[in-house]
């Protein structure tokens, strides 16, 4: 059978693509191929199982290239998004954020309605991996054959979800460029001396990554100890910035853990903590801002004796628990790859696509839509917001 177009990849960008082409133009047939043996698998793991699936205030900022994504974000917005969800029939809830859930707050929502959607419009699906994929005068795809194609085979991130990077593969042998593909959002590993026990314990504050003195990039947010480094919101964010460094290994991470205070707050509330209880521990001085343990490793780190009363501190000792309360650093020593990242940074080269169609300019027909592009963003529903948003504008079939 020829098909008129075929959608390689039945993720979050795949299902959308397949659903809009068959909106916008209900006389063409349209397949999907997914090699595993169920469609969207990662949709049902993403935001902890309950799919943070957009975010309404998504700009091409957001993103690492925003002149590329700029055209697709403004075409199809947050708000449009939602109104193509409720098309579907899936009502969503957005937090202060701007952070987008299903109502249900429940991932399987959104997957269920993607597939019920597909069925309703006919859309066939074939659990094939794809190995095979050339053009000649239509395309050939394994053994079947397709007039057009979407390529929505993701990264390289989670492969038990599917995206094992054999997209890149097939569209690195019919001409395309493929750039560094690392990991995104994903935990980072440091030396372990400090983080070690307070294994589990959270706080909130903002990171700074650098390389040497050249800073690469700065996050905020939640940070969450870990045996092997750092996890947490803030950490996933700031691993994006990795890729810039020359050296990872010349890389050095400090975190504030009171950025929403000054110095001179700090300061005087621990002299009016040594005023009010003189006779108190050390290890408690620092309880009502922090959590214990990490009072205690900022001690350590001073070389404070624990047992010592905070009655006996010098100013000097004050202040240089201020500087590694808000400066403690930490070596990297790399990241839990991809295995455990949600995105993969890299992938087609941006040049060789046409950010108004997201038709390759090499292979005519070919279009492009989701994480296989060389696009990614933070975390918080930007991920999805543009594998939907450029599945829609493949799915126009524009070039
Ligand atoms: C644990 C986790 C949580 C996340 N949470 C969020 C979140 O809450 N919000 C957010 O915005 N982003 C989140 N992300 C990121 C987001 O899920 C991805 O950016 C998004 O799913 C990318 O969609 P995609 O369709 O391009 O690729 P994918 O979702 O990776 O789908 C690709 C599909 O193609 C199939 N495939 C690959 N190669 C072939 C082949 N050769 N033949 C046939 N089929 C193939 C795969 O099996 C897969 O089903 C999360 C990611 C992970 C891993």
């Amino acid at each position: 059978m020829l098909w008129d177009v075929a959608v390689i990849g039945g993720g979050m960008s795949g299902l959308v693509s397949a659903i809009e082409v068959k909106r916008n133009y209900p006389e063409k047939s349209v397949v999907v191929f997914e090699q595993l043996e169920k469609v969207g698998k990662k949709i049902l793991a993403t935001g902890n199982g309950r799919c943070n699936l957009d975010n309404m205030t998504a700009r091409e900022n957001d993103y690492n290239n925003p002149s590329f994504v700029s055209f697709a974000l403004n075409k199809f917005t947050s708000q449009s998004n939602l109104v193509f969800w409720e098309s579907l029939g899936l009502l969503t809830v957005s937090d202060s954020e701007g952070r987008v859930y299903p109502r249900s707050n429940s991932a399987a929502s959104v997957l269920d309605l993607l597939r019920f959607e597909t069925e309703n419009l006919g859309i066939e699906i074939i659990f094939e991996k794809v190995e095979k994929l050339k053009k000649e005068k239509v395309f050939l795809i394994n053994n079947h054959q397709a007039k057009n194609v979407i390529m929505s085979c993701g990264g390289c991130s989670s492969p038990s979800q599917g995206s094992d990077g054999s997209g890149f593969d097939l569209l690195g042998k019919m001409g395309h460029t493929i750039t560094k593909l690392s990991p995104s959002l994903v935990q980072i590993t440091t030396d372990t001396k400090f983080v070690k026990t307070l294994k589990g314990v959270r706080v909130k504050g903002r990171l700074t990554l650098k390389e040497k003195e050249k800073i690469l990039g700065i996050s905020e947010g939640e940070i969450l100890f870990a045996d092997y480094g750092l996890s947490g919101i803030a950490t996933m964010d700031l691993s994006r910035y990795l890729v810039k460094a020359k050296n990872p290994e010349n890389t050095k991470i400090y975190l504030d853990m009171a950025n929403d205070l000054t110095e001179k707050e700090i300061l005087s509330y621990l002299f009016a903590r040594q005023k009010n209880n003189p006779s108190l521990e050390c290890d408690n001085l620092l309880s009502g801002i922090l959590p214990k343990a990490v009072g205690k490793v900022i001690l350590k780190k001073l070389n404070i004796f624990p047992g010592e009363v905070i009655g006996n501190l010098t100013k000097n000792d004050f202040e240089n628990i201020v500087k590694t309360l808000r400066n403690f650093d930490f070596k990297v020593t790399g990241t839990k790859g991809f295995n455990f990242s949600q995105v993969t940074s890299g992938g087609v080269d941006l040049r060789e696509v046409d950010e108004k169609t997201l038709m390759s300019k090499k292979i005519n027909g070919l279009y492009l839509a989701g994480e296989i592009l060389d696009i990614d963003s933070r975390c918080g529903g930007f991920n999805l917001h543009w594998a939907v948003s450029s599945a829609r504008l493949a799915a126009e079939l524009k070039g």
